[in-house]
């Protein structure tokens, strides 16, 4: 029997930093089902397959969809209201993160263009991105 757990090619914590001083997002590749996912795990999501390898994202995407939060949790009780997104990357991958400075649904739509913005703050920050979309 194999006790071994199953090792990850790097810290939570190394990933957590990328967020806050990346110029690209750190994520996971799944060589089973080519699932993408920024969310730090050691087994794929979707098929469970251990052993995930480490990619890059490039840092623009399109949102998916989003909510407006007023009352969030303590960590970003001066940021509310902000915005809950899901985001779609350019490179493949759907991840969850956060926009400051949207305070309604009418500031944000589905389909709007975003990019990642390093931040102290916890998880994944996402700002307007004024680029058009490249060319798919
Ligand atoms: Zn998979």
């Amino acid at each position: 029997m194999d006790d071994e757990l199953p090792r990850a090619p790097h810290s939570i914590a190394e990933f957590v930093r990328g967020y806050e001083e990346g110029q690209t997002l750190r994520a996971f590749r799944c060589p089973r089902c080519d699932l993408k996912t920024a969310t730090w795990g050691l087994a794929c999501p979707r098929c469970g397959t251990v052993g995930l390898e480490e990619t890059t994202l490039p840092p623009s995407g399109t949102v998916a969809a989003f909510t407006v939060l007023a009352v969030p949790g303590d960590e970003f009780v001066n940021d509310a209201p902000y915005a809950y997104v899901v985001v779609d990357m350019d490179g493949g991958g759907r991840i969850t993160g956060w926009m400051p400075s949207i305070r309604s649904d009418a500031d944000l739509a589905v389909g709007d263009r975003v990019r990642f913005s390093p931040s102290y703050k916890p998880g994944v920050q996402f700002v307007r991105d004024p680029a058009p979309r490249p060319e798919a």
